[in-house]
């Protein structure tokens, strides 16, 4: 677009064209004026002139004396500076004031003559070929009974005319620019006056496009301008209402759509990002501030969530899909698509919103693996009981060294079953406690319970031959559940005698750090190696099913453990060594 002109190079030059112009129209009438003004007085004076040399010469022409009336008029046209030229109704010269009538041609064509001739006053402006200069002529007849006898015509050079009136023009032309000069000054005062306004109000208006909202232009003008800067302090007073209103409502949104737990993605229809929440990134594991503006490709590199985006914008209805998100298939998300549609119901894209649902899933697979899980593991006794019962049924029973064996096998999967459902009932009696109204926590001496379960233990650690060692401050006490404690830590002890070598050593220590009891039992068995770590504290879970429960085990063990420290507001951990040994540390807060 051509760059437009300040309103001031618009108004300035108009002002002084206008100026111009009305000064050459006004100095070209005046010198018209003024020549036509002297152009009749010079008629007028060579009339009278003509007329007072015609009473001169009247006598002279009938008779004509020719001669004589050549002389008066060289004599009179001396005196007078004007040429004097006596001719006859012929067009002869018979006296010139200037010339020698005899070499003087017929002047029967001249118009003044002609017009003289006619019983008129003649008048003309021409250029004289005898003297070669513009001349005025003004010709009168000389009458004697009503019939000219003779035409006088007196005559000045037009150039004197020409010169008056050169210096008239020059002094309208010299006011005239002085004029057009002050015209030109005040037309520049004048422009700036209109445009000098409309500059403040612009000045005001970009401040307010800015952001910086002042009341009133701040103008001094005329009616017209002052109404408008009042108009337009009005609609920059709403305008700033509006903008406190929107950009209010803005905020609302965005901490709204900021705090949100789920993810939510807008994306327009060519699959950009419009918008993306922190618990979106999150999510996706991508940086919020690098999404803005960028496709969905760019941002996440999940073909599943690529997939179900482009459903939902081709869907009609809402979409929802499970959808893997990190690399290792742990990471599960719950996605739900519907159309994004502007206030006029077009749409414009689509809005995803993410649920993590990893912890969810886990919790279920959890769920059902230990519903599998017990059921698989008191299917087995159940069904070497029954199978041991037909057995005895089936004649068993009378030999009593066969009979005898079976039950004492039926005995010991009785045990096991026993021992499994008596697991099942602490764990859910621990989990129901810490959920409803929580475990009763009272002060108590941390070595005296660590006593009681190294007396529970006793037994079965000297049957293999294994010393137990306890390090533990008789003055350290803290806020716990002493039975569940006890519980923890025979259980912690249970494993490592069951999983050292005969003849070892399991020590248990108890320190004070950072505001924790940690109670740790270390043994010198066979270790675990590090896979199994992670899933360890899980119900039923064994590294070797088929030694544990050779040596009684449930697989519920350590899962109690886990819940009776959680129920505490602590946590469980390990580290272990295969071949050298485990370190099985409870955490609890002590208070
Ligand atoms: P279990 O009744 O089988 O001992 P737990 O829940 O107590 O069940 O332990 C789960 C599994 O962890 C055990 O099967 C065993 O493989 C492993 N484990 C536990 N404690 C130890 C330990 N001190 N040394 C080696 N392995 C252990």
């Amino acid at each position: 677009m051509p760059r437009k002109k300040r309103l001031f190079w618009q108004l300035y030059p108009s002002y002084l064209l206008i100026t111009l112009i009305s000064l050459v129209a006004v100095t070209w009438y005046a010198s018209s004026s003024i020549r036509d003004f002297y152009i009749e007085h010079a008629t007028s004076d060579l009339e009278a002139r003509a007329l007072l040399f015609e009473q001169q010469i009247s006598e002279h022409i009938d008779p004509l004396n020719a001669r004589t009336i050549d002389r008066l008029s060289k004599r009179a046209g001396r005196h007078a500076s004007t040429r004097i030229t006596v001719l006859l109704p012929s067009g002869k010269v018979v006296g010139d004031s200037d010339e020698d009538p005899a070499t003087m041609d017929n002047h029967a064509d001249r118009p003044e003559f002609i017009g003289a001739i006619n019983g008129n006053r003649g008048v003309s402006i021409r250029h004289s070929i005898t003297l070669d200069k513009d001349l005025m002529y003004v010709a009168l007849p000389l009458k004697k009974s009503s019939h000219t006898i003779a035409v006088v015509r007196t005559s000045i050079p037009i150039s004197s005319i020409d010169d008056a009136l050169g210096a008239i023009q020059v002094k309208v032309l010299l006011g005239g620019l002085v004029m057009a000069l002050f015209a030109a000054i005040l037309s520049f005062f004048v422009s700036r006056r209109i445009t000098r306004p409309i500059e403040q109000i612009r000045t005001w208006a970009e401040s307010v496009a800015r952001g910086d909202f002042l009341l009133k232009p701040p103008v001094r003008s005329s009616e017209e301008i002052e109404g408008l800067c009042e108009s337009l302090s009005r609609m920059a007073e709403d305008l700033r209402e509006r903008i406190d209103q929107v950009i209010r409502q803005r905020n609302e949104i965005e901490a709204m759509f900021l705090s949100m737990i789920e993810g939510v993605i807008a994306l327009d229809m060519e699959e950009h990002v419009i918008s993306l929440n922190q618990a979106a990134a999150e999510i996706l594991c991508c940086d919020l501030s690098e999404t803005q503006g960028r496709s969905i490709q760019e941002v996440v590199r999940n073909t599943a969530l690529h997939e179900f985006v482009r459903e939902t914008i081709l869907a009609d209805k809402p979409v929802e899909k499970d959808i893997t998100i990190s690399s290792d298939g742990e990471g599960l998300v719950n996605a739900r698509g519907a159309i994004l549609r502007d206030a006029g119901g077009k749409q414009i894209g689509a809005l995803i919103v993410l649920n993590d649902v990893t912890r969810l899933r886990r919790l279920e697979n959890i769920r059902r693996d230990f519903a599998s899980n017990v059921s698989h593991e008191i299917k087995t006794p159940i069904t070497a009981i029954k199978g041991f019962v037909e057995t005895l049924r089936d004649g068993a029973i009378r030999n009593p060294e066969d009979a005898e064996r079976f039950l004492g096998i039926i005995e010991k999967h009785v045990d096991r079953l026993e021992a499994i459902i008596e697991d099942l009932l602490k764990l859910s009696k621990i989990e129901q406690e810490a959920e409803k109204e929580g475990i009763a926590l009272v002060k108590s001496r941390i070595s005296e319970i660590l006593q009681n379960a190294v007396q529970v233990c006793h037994m079965g650690a000297a049957d293999r031959e294994i010393k137990i060692d306890i390090s533990c401050s008789e003055s350290m006490v803290a806020e716990v559940a002493p039975s569940l404690i006890e519980q923890a830590v025979v259980n912690l002890l249970d494993n490592a005698i069951k999983y050292s070598d005969s003849g070892g050593t399991v020590r248990i220590k108890a320190i004070e750090r950072e505001g924790q009891i940690i109670i740790a039992v270390r043994d010198q068995g066979c270790g675990i190696e590090k896979k199994h770590l992670p899933r360890l504290f899980e119900r039923f879970y064994r590294v070797d099913k088929a030694r544990s429960r050779q040596l009684g085990g449930t697989g519920l063990g350590l899962a109690i453990v886990k819940h009776i420290v959680q129920a505490h507001g602590g946590r469980l951990s390990v580290e272990s060594t295969p071949g050298k040994g485990s370190i099985f540390s409870i955490h609890l807060p002590k208070a």
